[in-house]
């Protein structure tokens, strides 16, 4: 068994982040960073249009409170404001301290932080790399967690959160390079694993983001908040999904259907293309809706709309967004100088996520908290970011919310004892999961199953819901839960199996949308990017409260908390 202080699942931006934060406040502490990619490689080195922080270098009129009212629009008020309240005062701070770690931000010609304009944000306060922004972060953090000496366990899938008598005790992990399974004991676990994209057929996420972080959560007893809150981005890049980065509207480009219409202006008129994501996303897909999408060849009627910058010119293009002009040239064969880039919604983001405070303690329902289990960044749940996410928040939240629970967990460890685990059951159970996959034989191939049941997500709990397409959603879903005991492994081995760890991860993503599913079925209102055609206006009466799912394999059990209105009474959301 392997023991440390601290354990934190997931090496991107949060989980590196609070490592570095724990090391430097207690240079004593054994810290492990366990990820199932190198740290490196995780989702976050592809954020690519930037941090939000009224750093004020662009606008001086730009505050902290603004950004913070935009941020609760922009979450349709189910945003908790004491959490916002923190995330906008820390962010100039935390955005210097990157700085000062050595982070190559894009500059002024007088030499401070670049800031620019970011969809539902009132003011240019988006600090940016060109569009390289998670890129030149992570690898600043990484350094970092190397320099401190923390352990780096890099392609060690986490299979079991350890959670017994209320406490978090510690992670069953399987090492990728020779199957060795590992009890991993620890005073305290912190939970940092991303986002969930894989669950749709359609996403701008990395293929390692299939929610594990929050399937072992909920299939350990805790609850899951906001679930149904999924972010489309609208610029995916038409057909792959990979992302167009919001940054290229920041600069200046237009959204265009195919009358050559900016149809924006029909929808959200004082904001135009940088409206907040889920109003631009919906508009998008009614303008294909309506037919009035482009085809491949030109024509009206099809599947996709234009992203325009060539009036932006080239010398713009390639300086501030030239990995998006790359991404479009290399994926699709389109110069974006001379032409547009075929775009439509894709899936993006995570609103919901893994309770916590605002010291990224887990909590075991609305008034309860567990002991020594954290999270944060997009695997948590503050919430920041409510029922939509406004574009470079999340970035901010992972630095603030790693910076802050990493503080948090340097003074809980103080003075703890390691737990007591039975190590030899929790090999044998890992064992029997891992034997029962390897020998079961049946008729159906993993990528067979996952491609159903991304597809059965997209189709039923898409954009627009309703109650008759989630309750059949949820039927597939059921029937393909049970067609996984019919899956077969062609390798056999124990060097390097990808089938494996393919294998738990399809477990992850059913249970996560399940839990989407059901939450969104749940509520019976439209609020932020969670729209309903049966139930089209936001209902605070009844929804002005966070959603708290309960997983079990028959029933998932739905319950409410409240939310937290500080600073700015819930109006309605126009732009
Ligand atoms: C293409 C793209 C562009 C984006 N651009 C921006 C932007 O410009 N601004 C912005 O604010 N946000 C942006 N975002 C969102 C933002 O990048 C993410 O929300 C954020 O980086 C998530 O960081 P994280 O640390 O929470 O998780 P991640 O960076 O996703 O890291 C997750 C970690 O968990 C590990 N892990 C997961 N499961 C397991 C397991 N079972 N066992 C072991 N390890 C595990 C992974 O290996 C990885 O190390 C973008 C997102 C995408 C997809």
């Amino acid at each position: 068994m392997l023991e440390f202080d601290v354990i934190i699942v997931g090496g991107g931006l949060a989980g590196s982040r609070a490592a570095v934060e724990i090391a430097k406040t207690d240079p004593s502490l054994k810290i492990a960073v366990v990820a199932k990619t190198h740290p490196i490689r995780s989702h976050s080195v592809a954020a690519q249009g930037g941090i939000a922080a009224s750093l004020k270098n662009v606008d001086e009129q730009d505050s902290w409170k603004a950004h913070a009212f935009d941020t609760v629009k922009g979450s349709d008020y189910l945003a908790d404001q004491d959490a916002v309240e923190i995330l906008t005062q820390e962010a100039p701070d935390v955005v210097i301290d990157l700085e000062h770690m050595g982070v190559l931000f894009s500059r002024l010609p007088d030499g401070r932080i670049a800031q620019r304009a970011f969809g539902g944000h009132s003011h240019n306060r988006t600090c940016y790399a060109a569009d390289k922004t998670g890129h030149a972060i992570l690898h600043e953090l990484v350094n970092n967690l190397r320099r401190f000496g923390v352990t780096i366990l890099d392609e060690w899938y986490v299979m079991r959160l350890i959670l017994t008598e209320g406490q978090a005790k510690g992670v069953v992990a399987y090492r990728i390079l020779d199957g060795h399974l590992e009890v991993i004991r620890a005073k305290a676990v912190m939970f940092a694993t991303g986002g969930y994209g894989r669950v749709f057929n359609t996403t701008s996420n990395d293929y390692a983001s299939t929610g594990d972080g929050l399937a072992m959560t909920a299939l350990a007893g805790l609850p899951l908040e906001d679930m149904e809150f999924v972010q489309f981005h609208p610029t995916g890049l038409y057909p792959v999904g990979v992302l167009i980065s919001e940054a290229v509207r920041g600069e200046g480009a237009y959204l265009i259907n195919s009358e050559g219409e900016r149809f924006m202006t029909n929808y959200a008129p004082s904001r135009m293309e940088l409206a907040p994501r889920d109003i631009t996303s919906r508009a998008i897909t009614c303008e294909i809706n309506a037919g009035r999408g482009i085809n491949s060849d030109g024509s009206a009627g099809g599947s996709f709309v234009h992203l325009d910058l060539r009036h932006m010119g080239k010398e713009k293009i390639m300086s501030r967004v030239p990995f998006c002009w790359e991404e479009a040239h290399r994926l699709v064969g389109v110069d974006a100088v001379i032409e547009p880039i075929p775009v439509r919604p894709t899936i993006h983001y995570c609103m919901g996520g893994i309770p916590v405070n605002t010291d990224g303690k887990v909590r075991g329902s609305a008034d309860t908290l567990v002991e020594g289990f954290f999270a944060a960044g997009e695997s948590a749940c503050v919430s920041v970011h409510g029922a939509n996410r406004l574009g470079s928040n999340s970035l901010l939240e992972c630095v603030v919310y790693g910076r802050r629970t990493g503080a948090a967990i340097a003074q809980y460890v103080q003075n703890r004892k390691l737990p007591t685990i039975d190590e030899q059951e929790y090999l044998e159970q890992a064992k029997e999961e891992i034997q029962s996959l390897l020998n079961q034989s049946g008729k159906y191939r993993i990528g067979e199953i996952r491609q159903a049941f991304q597809d059965c997500m997209t189709q039923y709990c898409g954009v627009f819901r309703t109650e008759a397409l989630m309750s059949k959603g949820l039927e597939k879903i059921q029937e393909l839960q049970q067609q996984c005991a019919e899956i077969y492994l062609d390798d056999k081995g124990s060097g390097w199996n990808t089938e494996i760890i393919e294998a738990l991860e399809l477990r992850s993503l059913m249970v996560v949308g399940k839990m989407i599913m059901t939450s969104a079925l749940n509520r019976q209102e439209s609020r932020g990017a969670h729209c309903r055609d049966d139930y089209p206006q936001r209902d605070d009466t009844k929804f002005l409260r966070h959603t708290m799912a309960y997983y079990s394999s028959a029933d998932i059990d739905v319950r409410y908390a409240p939310v937290n209105i500080s600073m700015f009474q819930p109006k309605e959301r126009k732009y």
